[in-house]
């Protein structure tokens, strides 16, 4: 039985490992370490090749990416970073946890930030490409943000690549993402001022050359430790070689998920652009008790879902409480109290509660693509 989630681990194959099977034997996994050129560095050169773009760097898991990424801008504490309402906590994790205050604008009906609802001359904004739904690039921001965590290769109706259109764009290797390296994360940037200040920040803030001890210049600044290791991304390139697959495979299920379901008064399809990395198929109901009665039934068919609220931000802890780790609530002591939830949010969560994704799986032949979505299209027959 093939496991439809995640799909990245699907993929794992130790066989196509040969650069993980190299650094074993060498026996050298620092990658700044190597005497031959490193893991790492083929990863980071297979990325800038694939998605056309000047510099990238590996590191430890997309959230550092995206600290290291709003470190780049040079930032002041307290500045704030516009963030949607519904994605990952992790956005808003990153951008505290830099000293700065996320405020949430509100998304439009495909989830993506709307980009109307902004305020006039802000300096830097996350834009997050949720559930491999490419978001619309906002232009007249000096500081754009690519969170590409759930959609790479997806591309814009350009052509170019998601993350490649920002300051900096940062992926995801964790578990449930489209590859998967266990933990893992990734910056792409074309500034290469940028990448120079992520890769020494990244590295205790020292300038590196390869096998020897790091030296600090007479303009330093500190750093922390986010260095790949040499096992991690042999394995994310090992991946990385799957992509085109994966999203054929994606694109394949899709079209015959689209074509199975009719449509129905009960809910309406929410079409993913040519080019979004197609995850799943979004439908929403009429009503979050329509929706419920599909999930029931999904359940008992052991019929793979999932929903989308647990993504709604305005609702979360982080920002219900404004918990820190800190004695003082730094960052939040430094925001006036009104800066956070600029509107009512509630059509957002409402259209959140009346939708439901239903999975893809892109390792499935053509024949199980069909038989998987006969059994969806059963499963809507007895609403
Ligand atoms: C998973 C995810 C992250 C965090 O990625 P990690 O590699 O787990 O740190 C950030 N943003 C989004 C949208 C995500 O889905």
């Amino acid at each position: 039985m093939l496991r439809k989630l995640p799909y990245g681990a699907n993929y794992l194959n130790y066989a196509e490992m040969s650069e993980l099977r190299q650094a074993l034997e060498e026996k050298i996994l620092f990658r700044y370490q190597t005497i031959v050129p490193s893991a790492a560095s083929k990863l980071e050169e297979h990325v800038q090749d694939k998605f056309k773009v000047l510099k990238a760097l590996g590191c430890h898991n997309c959230t550092e990416s995206l600290r290291l990424s709003l470190l780049a801008t040079r930032p002041k504490i307290g500045d704030p970073v516009y963030i949607p309402s519904v994605s990952f906590v992790a956005v808003a994790g990153a951008v505290l946890s830099c000293g700065l205050i996320p405020v949430i604008v509100d998304v439009d009906e495909n989830f993506c930030l709307d980009a109307s609802r902004l305020p006039a001359a802000i300096e830097r904004l996350i834009l997050v490409h949720m559930e491999g739904t490419v978001n619309p690039f906002p232009s007249g921001i000096p500081f754009v943000i690519e969170d590409c965590a759930q959609a790479m290769g997806g591309q814009y109706p350009d052509g170019a690549y998601v993350g490649t259109k920002g300051f900096a764009g940062c992926f995801s290797f964790h578990h449930n993402k489209v590859l998967t390296s266990g933990e893992g994360g990734l910056i792409v940037t074309n500034n290469t001022v940028a990448w120079e200040r992520m890769r020494q920040y990244h590295d205790h803030g020292c300038q590196r050359k390869q096998g020897e001890y790091p030296t600090w210049s007479e303009d330093a600044f500190y750093g922390e430790n986010c260095v790949i290791s040499e096992v991690i991304a042999a394995i994310q390139l090992q991946q990385m070689r799957h992509l085109d697959e994966i999203q054929e495979g994606l694109e394949r299920g899709y079209r015959i998920l689209l074509e199975a379901l009719s449509p129905s008064a009960r809910f309406v399809v929410r079409r993913r652009q040519p080019n979004d990395v197609k995850l799943s198929l979004r439908l929403e109901f009429e009503s979050h008790e329509t929706r419920t009665a599909f999930e029931n039934i999904l359940k008992r068919k052991s019929l793979p879902f999932w929903t989308l609220e647990k993504y709604y931000l305005p609702d979360h802890p982080v920002f219900k409480i404004k918990g820190s780790i800190y004695g003082d609530g730094f960052p939040w002591n430094l925001a006036p109290q009104d800066i956070f939830v600029e509107r009512d949010f509630s059509k957002t969560r409402d259209r959140l509660l009346r939708t439901i994704c239903i999975s893809v799986s892109p390792e499935y032949t053509q024949s199980q693509q069909f038989a998987e979505a006969e059994k969806y299209r059963q499963a809507i027959g007895q609403l």
